[in-house]
């Protein structure tokens, strides 16, 4: 039943019998006992009329908090949240994965007790800690495994480091597990097979399938970006030729449009380079919006790139729906376009025929709602143990 509410953010005691498959009296009951150990709270007090109790329950405040982070390539961001993922308080800066576990978990240790002190919340009452970070994961330990945008973490152990200052449970899993687990939450588990990919510095996909994350034998499923799109392409991080990654993620598109910028292609991109110094992908989506020809060609070849991967991705697995986030998102629709074009073109009819292709909905804060999906959901799973 606490699964239940949870999932569909505050339920009705009349939808809880309906989904659960209880009778009236028993969900009552349940609900009551649940309401006196103080798991759930009414909800809507103020709107309650004729001495009418209020028919709503979510999972109680009285609880204590969640804490969130979401670890990228580039960034960290951290939010204490409520048991039903209200957001309390959040910090979003830029941060260096590379600088190692020491610098980064020192800053993320500083921001969860900031954020919490704005709260008015001790470390005490935290219920659980969920964390993405941008690598595969070991989710029964919670350790990066051999990560290769995170040189140093392998095997550092996240969970050790915070169990320094917190006694409550910490999750880790891959950052773009945590975004699928966002927007399960966000869709309340109405969709059972879809793919979430990311974006960024590197490239990522989360998988769900029947309704849950699926990690795979050892949690590296959905590892996407290193599946080669050009035999002839340039060497990535990993060693190997061509991989998507390395031919169509923001590195990327930032250096395509720095070539353009140092051959005359584009006096747009020139400008940008020499006023700022590098050009990011979001300026080459700036500069595609004034109708740059280089520009456009970029985002359609980087675009048609990823694509081609999620092509072979799209027929294998056959989601109902394709949800694209993280930085690229920034760049805009031509690129969007781009990579439907391409993902239609290759796949068979029958994996295209009801497919949704779209930027992630819940857009850059899908990580972080995850990461507190995650700490709400394994909680809750050991309650029930
Ligand atoms: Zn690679």
């Amino acid at each position: 039943m606490l699964q239940t509410i949870f999932w569909s953010a505050g339920a009705s005691r009349l939808g809880l019998s309906d989904r659960l498959g209880y009778s009236k009296s028993k969900t009552n009951s349940l609900v009551a006992s649940l309401l006196d150990v103080g798991w759930l709270e009414e909800v809507g007090l103020a709107h309650s009329s004729g001495g009418r109790r209020p028919e709503t329950v979510q999972l109680s405040a009285s609880l204590g908090v969640l804490i969130g982070a979401d670890l990228g390539a580039t960034s960290l961001d951290v939010a204490v949240l409520r048991p039903d993922l209200t957001v309390l308080a959040q910090r979003s800066e830029p941060a260096d994965v590379r600088a190692g576990p020491g610098v980064v978990m020192a800053r993320v240790r500083v921001l969860m007790r900031e954020l919490l002190s704005q709260c008015g919340a001790t470390p005490a009452q935290v219920i659980a800690i969920g964390m993405g970070v941008p690598g595969p994961v070991d989710f029964d330990n919670g350790q990066p495994v051999n990560p290769p945008l995170m040189p140093h973490w392998d095997s550092f152990s996240i969970r050790d480091y915070l169990a320094e200052e917190y006694s409550a449970p910490v999750f880790v899993d891959n950052d773009v597990n945590l975004m699928a687990l966002g927007e399960m939450w966000r869709l309340q588990r109405s969709l059972q097979n879809f793919l979430v990919i990311k974006v960024g510095t590197g490239i990522g996909c989360g998988i769900v399938c029947h309704g849950e994350v699926y990690r795979g034998a050892n949690g590296s499923a959905g590892d996407v970006g290193h599946i080669c799109v050009d035999t002839a392409g340039p060497r990535c991080h990993c060693g190997n030729l061509g991989c998507v990654e390395a031919m169509a993620a923001g590195p990327a598109i930032a250096r395509l449009a720095t070539e353009a910028a140092a051959s005359g292609e584009s006096a747009l991109l020139a400008n940008c380079l020499a006023s700022k110094g590098a050009i990011s992908p979001e300026d080459v989506g700036q500069a595609s919006r004034h109708g740059d020809a280089a520009a456009n060609r970029i985002i359609q070849d980087t675009g048609a790139l990823i694509g081609q991967m999620l092509a072979s991705v799209v027929n294998f697995f056959n989601p109902s729906h394709v949800f694209i986030g993280g930085g690229i998102t920034r760049v805009g629709p031509l690129f969007l376009a781009s990579v439907r074009q391409s993902i239609y073109q290759r796949s068979l009819a029958l994996s295209t025929r009801h497919l949704e292709i779209q930027y992630t909905p819940l857009a850059e804060q899908a990580g972080l709602v995850g990461a507190g999906v995650l700490a709400m959901q394994e909680t809750l799973k050991r309650a029930s143990k």
